[in-house]
């Protein structure tokens, strides 16, 4: 369920330190068909409508090469959301889950993610399927989705192991 700024039952909300500033840039903002939470997709398909993630100046530079890479992944910032959730009902039914264990908007940080695929670029603008977010959202960062890189080098002995024994 879609949430505007309540607290359910179970939820806690803590105090949150004073906000400190880490230095980002709003480096554009995206337009998307979406002016409500309750519109918006909870995460974004690559059949959803394509939305436009407009750069500002001089970050627009910063696009050059991008038309090589099909998909994308987008950060944004998630700024109508409350930031002071540690446990959270996203079904409003009681169960609660930790906000590390969930995709929710509501998190310290609200930094959302979503890989797209580019449909194509208009100068400063980039024509996008996949996003979820709402129409004038912040825009963060912009990268090749990770799928397309291999790692420098073989896993080493020695090297950070998963549970499962994996590298
Ligand atoms: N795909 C991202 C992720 O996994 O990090 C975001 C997922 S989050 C579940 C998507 C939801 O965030 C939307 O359905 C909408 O309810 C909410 N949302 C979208 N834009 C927002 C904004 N600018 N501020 C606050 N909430 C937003």
């Amino acid at each position: 369920m879609v949430r505007e700024n309540e607290i359910r039952q179970g939820e806690i909300a803590v105090e949150a330190p004073a906000a400190r500033d880490a230095g980002l840039h709003f480096i554009g903002r995206i337009a998307t068909p979406w002016t409500h939470r309750r519109q918006c997709p909870r995460q974004g398909r690559h059949d959803g409508p394509t939305c436009r993630i407009e750069l500002f100046e001089p970050w627009d530079a910063a696009l050059a090469g991008i038309e090589r890479y099909r998909q994308l992944e987008i950060l944004y910032w998630l700024d109508q959301s409350r930031r002071d959730l540690v446990l959270q009902s996203p079904a409003d039914d009681g169960e609660v889950r930790g906000t590390f264990a969930l995709r929710s908007p509501v998190r310290p940080n609200p930094i959302g993610t979503s890989i797209v695929l580019l449909v194509a670029r208009e100068g400063a603008s980039l024509l996008v399927r996949g996003l979820d977010c709402l129409d004038g959202t912040p825009l963060l960062d912009i990268k090749p989705d990770r799928s397309g890189f291999v790692p420098l080098a073989p896993p080493q002995p020695g090297d950070f192991q998963t549970g499962d024994g994996e590298p």
